[in-house]
């Protein structure tokens, strides 16, 4: 890993408010990158996407009245060591402090790049509670960033949530395809392919990112029937232009990624500079909405601080609306209308044959 300002000097020519974040961050938030996310920095530009995420700015400093050390209120929803449960089907479990990049925008950097990582006891306990929460249908294994575990360590882990009966999906927060994608070799591969359903969500934020060695790594993950979804964060200055997202959404279909979600930026300590307006966001979700296929069309979110969840973004594309007739606003800005249908009876009746033996979502044992 690359963690001082010497380091980053050997590469870059760094500039002075680059000089000036890296004197300020012992103090705000620890440095570090992979050299092979560092080799892909533009030498010469301060505004390359690589070196805005990676290296600190003086405006990183910057602490204001609105900005929060916790934005997603997870500490209050801690129910064991390792375990976030806000959601009423799926936690998250966080198996490791360390990430190979320690992205600027991060929303969890107060318990990343620390030195308290997760203990065997703290692992046992989270593993303990999904097992008995049996509401708990999809796990998030996140960090830190897992596949910086041994992969006999992932898979053991792997195994251990595989092995709880209710736990029916299982994912995992990485951001190792973009910043170091020779982790993603063959023996990851097949020791992840063991314990499907299991997805990826991974956080390409530029194109530049999808380099030949990232967009190989993807496609083995995908090769290994491991479908990957991507996240992006929206950043000011880095990727908030049409172009720039269009190119990123685009390439990241091609190598079989699908875009899954465009998060407005939290309200972490230091992160204001970094943060888009929101009427912004939409009027670029808007430049990504019909002008592209929808398959390469992340959802907008935003992350309500304070633990209220992920609330979607979305411009209004209804124009008005009553029992009989809808106008709606096409992505080329075209009022057409939609007849209403005349029968307005929405249950299914089928639903009580179908279902007639499973309880409803909240009748679960121990979902209360
Ligand atoms: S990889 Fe994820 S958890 Fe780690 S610093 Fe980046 S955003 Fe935060």
């Amino acid at each position: 890993m690359l963690t001082s300002a010497d380091e980053l000097a050997s590469v870059v020519a760094l500039s002075a408010e680059e000089r000036a974040g890296l004197d300020a961050s012992a103090k705000l938030f620890r440095i570090g990158l992979t050299p092979y996310y560092a080799s892909l920095m533009d030498p010469q530009h301060a505004s390359c996407p690589i070196r805005m995420q990676a290296i600190p700015r003086a405006a990183e400093a910057n602490i204001r009245d609105e900005e929060l050390r916790d934005p997603l209120g997870e500490d209050t929803h801690n129910p064991a060591p390792s375990v976030i449960h806000k959601y009423p089907d799926r936690c998250l479990f966080l198996v490791v402090d360390r990430c190979g990049i320690y992205c600027r925008h991060c929303n969890r950097r107060r318990l990343v790049g620390g030195d308290e990582p997760p203990t065997t006891a703290d692992l046992e306990a989270g593993l303990e509670y999904i097992a008995k929460t049996k509401r708990i249908r999809d796990v998030l294994m996140s960090g830190g960033d897992p596949l910086l575990l041994s992969t006999r360590r992932l898979d053991y882990l792997l195994g251990r949530l595989r092995a709880i009966p209710h736990v029916e999906t299982i994912r995992i927060g990485t951001r190792l395809p973009v910043v170091c994608p020779m982790r993603i070799d063959g023996e990851l591969c097949a020791a992840l392919a063991k314990h499907h359903p299991l997805f990826i969500n991974t956080h390409f934020n530029h194109a530049v990112e999808l380099t030949p060695e990232a967009r190989a790594g993807c496609e083995r993950l995908v090769d290994a029937g491991v479908p990957v979804g991507n996240q992006t964060v929206l950043l000011r200055g880095i990727n908030s232009s049409v172009r720039s997202l269009r190119a990123l959404m685009r390439a990241l279909l091609r190598v079989r990624v699908k875009p899954y979600y465009l998060f407005q930026g939290d309200t972490v300590l230091g992160t204001d500079h970094l943060r888009t307006p929101v009427e912004d966001a939409m009027r670029l979700y808007e430049g990504l909405r019909g002008w592209m296929t929808g398959m390469a069309v992340p959802m907008l979110v935003a992350d309500a601080p304070g633990g209220g969840g992920k609330v979607p973004l979305v411009p209004s594309y209804i124009d008005s609306l009553d029992e009989t007739t809808v106008v709606l606003r096409t992505y080329r800005g075209d009022r057409i209308a939609y007849p209403q249908p005349r029968e307005r009876d929405c249950s299914v009746p089928y639903d009580e044959i179908y279902f007639a033996n499973e309880p409803a979502d909240d009748d679960r044992e121990g979902s209360r």
